[in-house]
């Protein structure tokens, strides 16, 4: 196994940076020469893992069962799970790579086209919130939909081209294949969405019945002439804002870089080094997402945003930096196989815990934002529409997961009405009449974000099993600023052990249980 690993390390180290920053440059540029490079690097590091010699060997160390050494037992099982997802022929692997970077440069380079001129992402968000007249938020979605029938049949193609990759490594789909070899058993993550379906159903249909008849005034229409261009954003993925805090207007004249990086840097998570390399603001061309990459697992840690000045990019800077402390502060002296976070969800829930704090009052005190009479003037505002951020959020991620697990078992059923199905299910939204079109393939993770929404609100409940952990048992004071104590249980606890162990055991290990809701119910449902 120590042998297997050396000759691993050598060929993966150089090609995964490669491949991190090739993907970084097309990200940012745009541009087609830059996306055929990240492609390529791409394409060489995934190739590594369909080395089937090596697969074998793999094999019969494993079949062998005589390891005693833990830290070489986890690398094995990680390493595994990565040789059998490669153990695809290199011609479909290619082609897989070959879709999704096409399918990527067509929603980088589409933008919205109202009234004659093209508009950013930011724009028809910026509408969908502000705008009171109905047939201009209807203009601004509609024409926000029109990715769709552009990528759709792409992705479709895609889909089943995953699909086949699935089977011929012994799966029955490729959603089925993503979770297991992730380390997760799908049988008991959509247990735990059922689980929380029941706890947030009632509270949640509540909550909207709220929404809906705040909407009703707002825009001077019937409840039952609501439709979802109605809730402030493209998805209704986010809360709207119904209760009367703005927290916009507190965040407009602040930097919501320095803000989060006063804050990591006072706890002890010194984030300087990581902004250094990041890249910030809107440029044409470039992703109009947001995302953190560790480019090398040894400190070299990156995050792409496009800040304004905002509530949500005050969320999104402090979300991404969590991604980034995480990785920043990864056991330099682990292998490199287990610099990594313990499980994906694991890293969304540092980034939650403290993408949350943007919209908290004791918080944003603590920080100067607002003084201890506005603070307690807000306070209950804000953890009503924190609460009714997390039940819409919970809501939303039921509908992609249930969405993706039903497309990736058939992608030849309807899945322009299997979506709005799910969608009417879930959130509660009335569909427009008789429409029929792609929306699904509007939301970019479906295309290229594969089997990975669900890892957000498992992120969410470990966000709010920590919250608990950490104010509970850690912190000294009622907020975390200034802290340090937080910063160092998150680095001795999360951060170090990276992926050294299963992520339950993880969680045990630093909280004293296992994964559970009864926190995130415990926080948001009342
Ligand atoms: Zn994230």
């Amino acid at each position: 196994m120590k042998t297997f690993i050396s000759a691993y390390e050598a060929k993966a180290i150089p090609l995964y940076r490669e491949s991190a920053i090739a993907s970084w440059n097309a990200n940012i540029t745009g541009t087609a020469e830059d996306y055929s490079k990240s492609e390529k690097a791409s394409f060489e590091y995934a190739r590594i893992f369909t080395d089937s010699v090596a697969f074998k060997e793999l094999k019969t160390i494993k079949e062998s069962q005589a390891m005693k050494d833990p830290v070489l037992i986890r690398q094995l099982e990680l390493l595994y799970n990565s040789y059998l997802g490669g153990q695809v022929d290199t011609a479909l692997l290619a082609q897989q790579i070959r879709m999704e970077t096409e399918i990527s440069k067509k929603y980088a380079n589409f933008r919205v086209t109202l009234n004659g001129k093209q508009i950013s992402d930011n724009e028809v968000e910026n509408i969908l919130k502000t705008s009171t007249n109905s047939s201009d938020l209807k203009t601004a979605w509609e024409g926000s939909k029109l990715i769709g029938p552009v990528v759709a049949p792409d992705v479709i193609k895609l889909v089943k081209h995953r699909n086949l990759i699935a089977r011929k490594t012994g799966f029955s789909n490729y959603h089925e294949m993503s979770l297991k070899l992730s380390g997760q058993d799908p049988q008991e993550v959509t247990k735990l969405f059922d689980e929380l379906d029941n706890l947030t159903r009632d509270n949640f249909a509540k909550l909207k019945g709220d929404i809906d008849t705040f909407f009703a005034k707002r825009y001077k229409i019937k409840t039952s002439d609501i439709r979802p261009w109605h809730y402030q954003n493209r998805y209704f993925q986010e809360s709207p804002e119904i209760y009367p805090v703005n927290l916009d207007k507190y965040y407009a004249n602040q930097d919501p870089v320095k803000l989060a990086s006063v804050f990591y840097n006072g706890i002890g998570l010194n984030v300087d080094a990581i902004l250094a390399k990041s890249d910030l603001y809107e440029k044409p061309g470039k992703n109009q997402h947001a995302f953190c990459t560790d480019i090398d697992r040894s400190g070299d840690v990156r995050t792409l945003d496009n800040i304004r000045p905002d509530s949500y990019w005050m969320n999104t800077i402090l979300h991404e930096l969590g991604h980034g402390v995480y990785s920043y502060y990864n056991d330099m002296t682990l292998p490199f196989t287990l610099r990594d976070a313990a499980h994906t969800f694991t890293t969304e829930a540092i980034a939650e815990f403290f993408g949350r704090l943007a919209k908290d009052p004791q918080w944003m005190l603590g920080m100067g934002v607002i003084d201890k009479k506005e603070s307690d003037l807000i306070s209950d505002d804000c953890h009503k529409s924190l609460r009714l951020q997390m039940l819409v959020f919970s809501r939303w991620a039921q509908v992609m997961y249930r969405f993706e697990k039903s497309m990736y078992e058939n992608p030849d059923q309807n899945l322009n009405e299997l979506w709005w199905n799910i969608v009417e299910k879930y959130q509660l939204l009335t569909k427009p009449e008789a429409r029929d079109m792609p929306d699904w393939a509007t939301k970019i993770h479906v295309a290229l974000y594969p089997c990975y929404y669900h890892n957000y609100l498992m992120g969410e409940l470990l966000a709010s099993q920590l919250y608990y952990y950490l104010t509970t048992n850690v912190a000294k004071g009622q907020t975390l600023v200034g802290d340090k104590a937080v910063g160092t249980y998150l680095k001795e606890k999360i951060f170090m052990p990276g992926a050294r162990y299963y992520w339950n055991d993880m969680i045990e290990k630093a909280t004293g249980e296992k994964l559970t809701a009864k926190y995130y119910a415990k926080q948001f449902v009342e």
